[in-house]
C-alpha cells in the first residue's frame, strides 16, 4: 500500500489514519479508497478510454444527437467499468481513442451553458458570449484558492480542495459569502490545461482527492470536464456541492465521479426558499442524491440549523435512512451566524444564534431513531 506525501497526518489528524481501520467505513468507500490507494483508475481515466465514432464538436451534429452517441456510450462505460472493478481488466488493456466519451460531455455541458441549464435555476444566461447568470458567473473559471485541506472529514483528509468563484445558491448565512457572492469575480481566471495542472499538483504532493468546492463547483462544470481532458494522473474527483444540478448535468457529471459530497440542507421547500432563495429544493436535491447513490459512492453533509430540527433535520435523516441507506452521514454541528444573517440579525431571528446543546442532541437522538447506529469519527452510518 502506498501512501503519498501525507505522512504529517499523523500529528495534525491521526484520524485520517485510522478511520481506515473502520471496516464499515471501508466497506462503504470501497471504491474510493482503492482509487485513493492507486490500486484501481480514477473513473474519468476510464470514461477517456471509452471511444465514440463521431466527432463530438462538429456543430453539425444535433444536441438530440449528441444525447444519444452520449448514452450509447455510457452504456460501454460501465460494462467497462463493472469489469476492472472486478479485477477483470486494467485501465492499460484499453485503446486511447480518438473521440471519447468524456469529449462528449465536454461538448454537451457546454451546450447547457448556451442558455444555460447546468443548475435547476435554469436562469438561461448566454454565458459562452460573456454573460454572468445568477451564479454571477459566465465564460470563465475563476478559482479563488486551492490547498490542501486538512478540516475534511478522516476519510478525505488532506484533501486536495479547489475553490471556485460563485454559486447557484444565495445563502444569507453562507460562510464563504466572499468567493460565493460579493467577490465571486475576484478570484483567478484560469484555462482548463491549467486547472488540470492544479490538480495533478496536489494529487502529486499527496492529496487523497481533488475536491471541488465553492460557492458551488456546479456553475464551471463544463470547465472542471475539460481540464480532465489533461489530467493522466489518477486523481480521485470528489463533488462538493448543493446538489442543485438538472437532470441533464448529472447525467453528464455522474459517471466521472468517485465519490461524491453533497450537502442536504433543507427538509422544507419554504426554509429553502427563504435562506437559499432555491425553489423545490427538496425535489431537486433529493432527485440528484438518488442519482449520486446510484453511480457511487457518498458522504453525506447535513449542518443542523438553530430552530430548524423539525422541518429540515429530521426529514433530510429520515430520507437518507430510507433512500441512500449505504450513505456515509456526517451531521454538522458548526453553524454560526455569518453574511447576510450577521448583519440583519432582526430579519432572521431562526438562525441568528449558534446551536444549542439541545438541538444537537435531539438531531443525534433522532439520527439514532431512524437506524443510524455506527457512529465514528463523527460519521454516522446504518449497519
Ligand atoms: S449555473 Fe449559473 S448561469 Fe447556469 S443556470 Fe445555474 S445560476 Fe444560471
Amino acid at each position: 500500500m502506498r501512501e503519498r506525501n501525507n505522512d504529517y497526518l499523523a500529528f495534525y489528524r491521526p484520524d485520517a489514519l485510522s478511520v481506515w481501520f473502520v471496516d464499515l467505513i471501508k466497506e462503504r468507500l470501497n471504491w474510493y479508497y482503492s482509487v485513493m490507494r492507486d490500486l484501481k483508475p480514477a473513473k474519468f481515466l476510464i470514461v477517456k478510454r471509452v471511444g465514440v465514432d463521431a466527432n463530438p464538436y462538429d456543430k453539425s451534429l444535433s444536441t438530440e444527437e449528441l444525447w444519444r452517441l452520449h448514452d450509447d456510450a455510457v452504456g460501454e462505460f460501465l460494462k467497462i467499468f463493472s469489469s476492472i472493478r472486478r479485477g477483470e481488466l486494467r485501465l492499460g488493456e484499453l485503446n486511447i481513442p480518438k473521440y471519447s466519451l468524456l469529449d462528449v460531455k465536454v461538448e454537451l455541458a457546454k451546450r447547457l451553458m448556451e442558455e444555460c441549464s447546468i443548475c435547476e435555476r435554469r436562469c438561461s444566461a448566454r454565458r459562452l458570449e460573456g454573460v454572468a447568470g445568477v451564479c454571477l458567473m459566465a465564460n470563465e473559471c475563476i478559482v479563488h484558492s486551492y490547498f490542501h485541506h486538512i478540516g475534511e472529514e478522516a476519510p478525505l483528509v488532506p484533501s486536495g480542495t479547489i475553490f471556485y468563484g460563485g454559486c447557484n445558491f444565495k445563502c444569507v448565512f453562507c460562510q464563504n459569502w466572499d468567493i460565493s457572492q460579493v467577490k465571486a469575480r475576484s478570484g483567478l481566471a484560469v484555462s482548463t490545461l491549467d486547472l488540470a495542472r492544479i490538480q495533478a499538483e496536489l494529487r502529486r504532493s499527496g492529496a487523497r482527492n481533488i475536491n471541488h468546492v465553492g460557492g458551488d463547483p456546479t456553475p464551471h462544470l463544463a470547465f472542471i470536464l475539460e481540464s480532465l481532458k489533461y489530467l493522466d494522473v489518477n486523481a480521485p474527483q470528489l463533488w462538493n456541492s448543493n446538489m442543485y444540478l438538472t437532470v441533464e448535468s448529472m447525467k453528464i457529471l455522474k459517471d466521472v465521479i468517485d465519490i461524491w459530497l453533497p450537502d442536504f440542507k433543507y427538509g422544507s421547500n419554504a426554509c429553502a426558499e427563504r435562506l437559499s432563495k432555491a425553489q423545490r429544493y427538496f425535489e431537486v436535491a433529493s432527485r440528484n442524491h438518488l442519482i449520486a447513490y446510484e453511480s457511487g459512492e457518498m458522504i453525506i453533509r447535513h449542518l443542523v440549523l438553530p430552530n430548524h430540527i423539525e422541518c429540515c433535520t429530521k426529514p433530510v435523516l429520515k430520507w437518507i435512512s430510507e433512500n441512500t441507506p449505504r450513505a456515509v452521514v456526517n451531521i454538522m454541528d458548526q453553524y454560526r451566524p455569518e453574511h447576510i444573517v450577521l448583519r440583519s440579525p432582526d430579519k432572521y431571528p431562526d438562525v441568528s444564534r449558534r446551536l444549542k446543546y439541545s438541538e444537537i442532541s435531539e438531531a443525534y437522538r433522532y439520527a439514532e431513531e431512524v437506524g443510524f447506529k455506527v457512529h465514528t469519527h463523527d460519521l454516522w452510518l446504518k449497519p
